[in-house]
């Protein structure tokens, strides 16, 4: 981990501010001191270091687009990748975390919800006093959300909630929830549940092989009195959600590059150092391929997220721009980690190294935000007008 550097083929870097590159060094030596030399242990033991959550808020982690004035960032989008790439460098679990806290939980809060429900949650979301998870995906709804059965009832000065989200990241460390629910028409709300709440539970899922530093759960609601204060009030239906996703999905892109970066850097490290056959086994030129396609994969990727933020600052990233970049990037990723794998011979599949860590990790990035095969398939209606996945 000594030789933390970036991978800058194509010269991307002269694509950057100076500001990018000074936040993009804030975080790397953020992650470099507070994640990377814990992270193995952390994801060994299935531990979440909550000790991280006030640190994520005090090095900027936490909405960096959110405006400033809600203790935000008030960052562009370039800057808001150039984070998360750098925290998923490190893990992409521990990214997950920011993720979530940033895109779905101060997201919808800013964008959907009252002045005072922003003035009373994202200055404490900003700061990490408080950690928020955000509840979409049921057990018998996940690829299609809109199925939701969860639903909530005008019950005189307040709302009943009832019903169960799985796979929640946060959940069982999470102060509040935004949670995905339909009224008695039928129609998607997001309503804020708070730790505390009768009958509001958040069963954690143990024995995950990925994402073992980030905490998943469930969220049970058994008859919980909502405040009418805690509904979202600016937005409404199915599309609500899916605008926090493609916020999230955005940040995933660019994680995954992290990931990639690293095991291509310790990939190449390995190789450089390991002697079979009397050489290094880089002279070979089955390694060297390996390393090449690495490098060419990560450099498009890039250049694919750069441009994305350009669009997204500018407003103009569309759902289906983000589905290509999120799917092709974490496949990228993932198919680095495996060659990255074999590379490292049987030390890869080791806690010496980072790589198989990454692997299982990004097995679930691959599959949560709208999994593989359903941004392959809103693609699809891009170029067709015909959506496949109804
Ligand atoms: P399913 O939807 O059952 O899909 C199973 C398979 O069927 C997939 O391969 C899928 O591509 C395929 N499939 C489904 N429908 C179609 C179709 N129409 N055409 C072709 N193939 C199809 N959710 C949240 O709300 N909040 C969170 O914080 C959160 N965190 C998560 C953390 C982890 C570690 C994991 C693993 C998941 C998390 N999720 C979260 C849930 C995640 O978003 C879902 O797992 C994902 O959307 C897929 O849903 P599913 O697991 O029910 O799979």
């Amino acid at each position: 981990q000594d030789l933390f550097e970036g991978v800058d083929f194509y010269g991307i870097d002269e694509l950057l501010t100076e500001e990018h590159l000074l936040i993009r060094q804030s975080i790397r030596d953020f992650v470099k001191k507070e994640i990377s030399p814990y992270i193995e242990d952390w994801s060994q033991n299935a531990h979440f270091p909550s000790e991280i959550v006030p640190k994520f808020g005090d090095v900027g982690a936490f909405g960096p687009q959110i405006p400033v004035e809600y203790g935000g960032g008030g960052l562009d989008y370039i800057s808001y990748g150039l984070i998360m790439q750098e925290i998923e460098r490190g893990d992409s679990g521990m990214r997950s975390t920011a993720s979530v806290q940033g895109s779905l939980v101060m997201y919808p809060i800013y964008a959907m919800g009252s002045e005072e429900q922003r003035k009373k949650y994202l200055p404490k979301l900003a700061s990490g006093e408080w950690l928020g998870c955000f509840g979409l995906t049921e057990p018998d709804h996940g690829s299609n959300p809109g199925g939701m059965q969860t639903h909530f009832k005008d019950n005189g000065d307040h709302y009943l909630l009832n019903g169960a989200k799985m796979w929640i990241s946060n959940a069982p460390d999470a102060d509040i929830a935004v949670v995905w629910a339909k009224d008695v028409n039928d129609r998607i709300h997001g309503l804020i549940v708070e730790r505390g709440m009768e009958g509001f539970s958040t069963p954690e899922t143990h024995h995950k092989w990925s994402l073992r530093a980030s905490c998943t759960g469930e969220l049970v609601f058994d008859n919980v009195k909502i405040p009418k204060e805690n509904l979202l009030p600016g937005k409404s239906g199915l599309s609500a959600p899916l605008m926090c996703l493609d916020s999230a999905r955005y940040g995933i892109a660019w994680g995954a590059i992290g990931a990639a970066m690293d095991c291509y850097e310790s990939a190449k490290r390995y190789s450089l150092e390991r002697i079979q056959f009397d050489k290094p086994i880089a002279s070979f030129q089955l390694v060297q391929k390996k390393l090449a396609e690495m490098l060419t994969e990560i450099t498009k990727a890039q250049l694919l997220v750069w441009r994305l933020g350009t669009l997204k600052t500018l407003g103009k990233a569309t759902s289906a721009q983000i589905s290509m970049a999120k799917r092709n990037n974490v496949d990228m990723a993932l198919n680095i980690a495996r060659e990255a794998r074999q590379i490292h011979g049987g030390m890869g599949i080791t806690g010496e190294y980072p790589i198989m860590r990454h692997m299982m990790n990004l097995e679930s990035v691959i599959t949560y935000e709208g999994t593989h095969d359903i941004h392959l398939l809103i693609l699809g209606n891009e170029i067709t007008g015909i959506p496949a996945f109804k």
